[in-house]
Formats: structure tokens, sequence, C-alpha cells
């Protein structure tokens, strides 16, 4: 085992996703601290060209598992094809984004190489040479502290929580792991696209999100121009979702997906346990509600309190006015 950071990067058919350089910021101080180094990790098929990228952000090695037999995403191949690349690597600290698809690898290989993994966690630190990891727990009603009692460990990183890397850097050499593939148990028949909102909401680093207050579909219509003019990703509660007023892809919470955006503007949310959940950890909070007492203001660093239909609009034309629109 090395004192190595090794990061698993993801990636979607335009490339690489934020999350990935964004791992490569959390690794480095680990590394630092651990007097190793940070490598990356790439898994798929036909993906020269994400390790090419990953190699210029400051990594000092990048391991490829490059095979036609990952086209689809089979898990048990993912896991097989990851767990071959960190025993390539020798790592002390793999890190996998907290994403649907990094929350569904990282259990995997973990238990296949019989490690530790603190999932979801908003930080990471050596401290006294262990690794100390925070993670949100219980809906995010209390935060806990985990230490690593030894190496080699997992840790899943939600994203939004670092800046990510710039790809600026000498490119790093890539090692290509080859990896044996079983016939997978279960295939991927199909891939329907979904229908994408303009900003992707994992990645968003402004999110505008409506609950029951907007009082239907229509009623998201001025969030959605608020979010046009703040380049912002569209959130929802469940109650607005199981109303059908929104796609469940919009969901945030509990049940729906966490967020860390660095300004989460909340209009018409009451502000359930449920929701707070999924987007607690955002860095400013700003919450519209007509009801002074929402317990949504609680967790707010700006509080409105009026009609979303009055605030929002007025909201977008005093933004607009200042970014000389
Ligand atoms: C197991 C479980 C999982 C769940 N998972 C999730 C989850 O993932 N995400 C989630 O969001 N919820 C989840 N819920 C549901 C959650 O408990 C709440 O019911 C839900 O979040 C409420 O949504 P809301 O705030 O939009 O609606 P409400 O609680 O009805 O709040 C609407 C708010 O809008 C305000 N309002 C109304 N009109 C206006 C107006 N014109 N202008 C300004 N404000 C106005 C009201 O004052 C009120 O505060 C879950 C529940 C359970 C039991």
């Amino acid at each position: 085992m090395s004192n190595n950071i090794l990061i698993i990067a993801e990636g979607r058919a335009d490339g690489l996703k934020k999350v990935s350089f964004e791992l490569v910021n959390v690794a480095q101080p680990l590394a630092a601290a651990l007097g190793g180094a940070v490598q990356g990790a790439v898994v798929g098929s036909n993906v020269g060209a994400w390790a090419n990228t990953l190699a210029q952000t400051g990594v000092t090695q990048v391991y490829v598992a490059d095979d036609a037999g990952l086209q689809n995403f089979a898990p048990e191949s993912y896991t097989t094809a990851l767990a071959a690349l960190i025993h390539a690597a020798q790592p002390a600290v793999v890190l996998f984004g907290a994403t649907g698809w990094g929350k569904e690898v990282s259990a995997r290989v973990a238990a296949q190489l019989d490690w530790g993994l603190a999932t979801d966690c908003t930080a990471a630190q050596i401290v006294n040479g262990a690794l100390v990891l925070t993670r949100p727990v219980y809906a995010g009603k209390a935060i806990a502290q985990v230490q690593a009692k030894s190496f080699p460990i997992m840790a899943s990183i939600r994203p939004n929580i670092a800046p990510p890397a710039e790809t600026n850097k000498t490119a790093a050499p890539i090692q290509a792991v080859t990896i044996t593939l079983k016939e997978p148990r279960a295939q991927v028949v199909e891939t329907v696209a979904q229908q994408k909102s303009k900003v992707d909401l994992g990645e968003a680093n402004v999110v505008v999100a409506g609950g029951r207050g907007v009082k239907g579909p229509e009623g998201f219509a001025p969030l959605n121009e608020l979010a046009d003019t703040l380049n912002a990703a569209i959130g929802a509660s469940r109650a607005a979702v199981d109303a059908g007023w929104i796609d469940y892809t919009h969901q945030v919470g509990q049940t729906g997906k966490t967020v860390a955006p660095k300004l989460y503007i909340a209009a018409g949310i009451s502000g359930a346990i449920q929701h707070l959940a999924g987007m607690s950890s955002s860095k400013v909070i700003v919450a519209i509600n007509k009801d002074p007492d929402a317990p949504i203001f609680k967790v707010a660093d700006y509080g409105i309190v009026g009609d979303l239909f009055d605030v929002v609009p007025a909201l977008n034309a005093a933004i607009k006015k200042e970014q000389g629109n």
C-alpha cells in the first residue's frame, strides 16, 4: 500500500463530470498530509479522452480500464474493473463522488475488496495521521465525524464541496490496466434519454427550487425565468413533484437529490426535514415564503416574507438590472 489518494473519475457522453475535478482538490491536502500523491482512475469504454483530461488536473498518474464490455453500465462489470484499478494503484484512500453512480459502485467495490467506506461526506481531512470524514446523518439533523481506524479506506464525497481542479497542468502518465470481465448477470437493454434541464441539478452552483406554494405547473414559470438569469438549475419539493407539477428528477431531499450549491433559493417551500436533508449544506440559503413562521427560515441565511409571485419577479428584475440587462 502507498500513501497515495486515488480519485475515481466519472463521466458522461460530453466528458468528465465536474465532481471528478472537485475530487482532485479534495484529495490534494490529504495527499500532502500523508506524504503521498493524488492519482486518478478512469473506467468505461472509449474513455481515452477522459483519461487525457484527468491527466492534466495535477494528478501524478492516471489508471485506465478501457473495455468494450463497459459500454453499457453493468454494476458487476464496473465493480470488477474498479477493483482491478485499485489493485494496480495500491492507494491508501480511494475517493468516489457521492453521485448516483458513485454511491452504487463504491458500495460494491468496498464489499468486494473488504474495505471500509464512509458515504456521502462533506469534508475530509487528515488528523494525527488518520482520515477523518464529515457526514451529515439523520437526514442532516446531525453531523458525524468518522475517523477511519486504518488504511486503506474509501469514501464518497458530495459534489460541490470543493472547487474543481483546472486542466492546465503538465499531463501525467497514463497506465492502461488489463481487466477480465465476466458476462454480467444483468444487462442494460435500452437507455432512454431524459428531457434535461439546461443546468444539471447535481452540479449547479445556483438552484432555484419551488414547492407547493407555486400552486401549479405554471407557477414554475417565474422560477424558470429567475433560473435563466442566474444560470441556475430548477429544484422542487416532493409536494410539487407528487402533484405532478414537475418531473421527479428535480426533487431535492431525502428521497430526491442531495445538492450543495453556492446559492439555494427556496420559494414556497415550508422546510420539512426531508427537504432540508437534500439542501441544508448549501453555502447560502434564501427562503421566500409568505408564512413568517415557516421552518425554512430557521435554516435560511436570508429570508423574504412575502408572496413568491411578487418576490421572485422583483428579484429577477433587480438581478437583471445589476447584471446590466
Ligand atoms: C419518507 C419521506 C420522504 C420524503 N422525502 C422528501 C424529499 O425528498 N423532498 C421533499 O421536499 N419532501 C420530502 N418529503 C415530504 C416532506 O415531508 C414535505 O411534505 C414536503 O417537503 C412539503 O413540500 P412543500 O414545502 O413544498 O409543501 P408545504 O409543506 O405544503 O409548504 C408550502 C409552503 O409554501 C408557502 N406558500 C404558499 N403559497 C405561497 C406563496 N404564494 N408565496 C410564498 N410562499 C407560499 C406556505 O406558507 C408553505 O410554507 C418526504 C416525506 C416522507 C415521509
